[in-house]
């Protein structure tokens, strides 16, 4: 089992003295994930990352370490381009988060390989992502991207829950509060989010396969995406997802 360590050096941008200890894989894996929300990604990634030992690059961890950094560090240049996009209430450019990537290259190539999640997200950043492991003399072993019916992702995504008061957040069916309707915490009431409404949900799936199609089909043309079905349970899910990370390498299985 491998540890995830504080990836300090892709968080808080170049410059970060990066204080990963632990065992080294026999082999680094330098891999993209993708999948739309509510897929089970996360759960996948942190399986992953403890049977193979890569570096968690999220670029989502990246956005909310920016938000809560209370070390007083300035900012990296393109974190700080992006910082001011989002007070001015506009998106963060495609180009922002290319550059947002290309300052923490050196965690592309250490040692201890990297599992890209959040990135790339379309066709442009796909492109951009070569170019800087080009420069970091690395490939990309796969994109693995996890796919389930949409009515199951509308299902589990609907299922969310969050009290009024504390915004601890609950699932109908997975994470049930002891009282239907109030929070276990602080007895609040429990809402849906506009964003985990069924209609809502639906808008989010189709912007995700709009912008995520072209970048699957990029990966397929160059034989590196592997498509993993992801209805199942969790453990299930991960068996298949070890079988095909295992068949990339067979020289580097333990
Ligand atoms: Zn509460």
């Amino acid at each position: 089992m491998y540890s995830i360590g504080n990836r300090v050096e892709w968080l808080q941008g170049p410059g970060a003295n990066c204080a990963k200890t632990g065992p080294v894989a026999p082999r680094p894996w330098h891999l993209v994930l993708l999948g739309p929300p509510g897929v089970g990604k996360g759960t996948q990634a942190e399986k992953i990352i403890g049977e193979f030992g890569a570096c968690h690059l999220s670029t989502g961890d990246v956005f909310r370490y920016a938000a809560r950094d209370t070390s007083g560090q300035a900012p990296s240049p393109a974190m700080a381009t992006a910082l001011a996009a989002m007070k001015r209430g506009e998106l963060v450019s495609d180009n922002t988060v290319v550059e947002l990537v290309r300052e923490r290259a050196g965690c592309l190539a250490c040692q201890y390989g990297f599992l890209l999640d959040g990135f790339p997200r379309t066709l442009e950043q796909a492109h951009a992502l070569n170019g800087i492991l080009a420069s970091v003399e690395r490939k990309l072993d796969a994109a693995i991207n996890y796919f389930a019916p949409e009515p199951l992702i509308i299902e589990r995504l609907s299922g969310r829950r969050v009290c009024k008061q504390c915004r601890t957040g609950y699932h109908v069916a997975n994470k049930p509060p002891r009282v239907a309707g109030r929070c276990d915490a602080c007895g609040g009431e429990l809402f849906q989010r506009d964003d985990d409404k069924p209609e809502a949900i639906r808008t989010r799936l189709q912007a995700y396969a709009a912008t995520c199609n072209p970048v699957l089909e990029y990966y397929r043309r160059q034989g590196l995406l592997r498509e993993i079905e992801a209805s199942g349970d969790p453990e299930a899910v991960f068996a298949h997802t070890r079988a095909v990370i295992e068949k990339l390498d067979p020289v580097a299985r333990r």
